[in-house]
């Protein structure tokens, strides 16, 4: 039973961030040190992290928009050296990763982003289907994605050459393993 006491549940950016992943983006107070820290803050970022907090603490449907929309959400490497840096241990790249997802459901990713995203789906993809990163299929599903057919072409004899490029791709014995994997993940 409801009373007048209790707060509506907000369903705003912030929120679902802390509901969905455990971090408190309203503990950030601007200190900047995460963005002093970042490798690709300046010369990457449109929205350094720190800045990324602040956009998200004003609860602004323009300004959550404006952060799945950027270029900064893809370009952050997960490197961790935010939120070791962070006096209120606020795990940034876990924020990045929750944003990424909403964009990427969204169909709002950035330009941009294209490529990373169409890389990163042909990793997942091959280790789907055979549990390993099968570099030729992986190779294949990103320049079919991204249309960028003739890139690196000249390196490829060299790795093959190298033991690197299998035409083949090499099966774990249990994918009936990684099918689950994939299907608990996905819920
Ligand atoms: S995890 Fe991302 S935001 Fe944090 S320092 Fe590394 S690149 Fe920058
Ligand atoms: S280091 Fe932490 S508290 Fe400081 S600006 Fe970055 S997220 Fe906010």
């Amino acid at each position: 039973m409801s009373s007048h006491n209790e707060h509506p549940v907000k369903n705003n950016l912030i929120s679902r961030i802390k509901n969905n992943t455990g971090v408190n983006i309203y503990k950030c107070y601007q200190c900047g040190k995460c963005s002093a820290g970042c490798p690709v803050a300046y010369d990457e970022m449109e929205y350094p992290p720190s800045m990324i907090m602040r956009l998200l603490q004003t609860e602004d449907k323009q300004n959550e928009v404006l952060v799945k929309k950027s270029y900064a959400i893809w370009v952050c490497l997960t490197c961790e050296m935010c939120f070791t840096r962070c006096p209120m241990e606020i795990d940034i790249p876990t924020v990045m990763d929750y944003v990424r997802q909403e964009s990427l459901q969204e169909k709002i990713i950035h330009p941009k982003a294209k490529r990373i995203v169409a890389s990163h789906e042909a990793f997942i993809n091959s280790i789907r289907k055979t549990g390993r990163l099968h570099e030729m299929g992986f190779v294949m599903e990103y320049k079919l994605t991204t249309g960028n057919l003739t890139q690196d072409i000249f390196l490829a004899p060299k790795m093959f050459e190298k033991g690197k490029l299998h035409i083949l791709a090499e099966k774990i014995k249990d994918t009936a393993l990684m099918a689950r994997i994939f299907k608990r993940t996905k819920k």
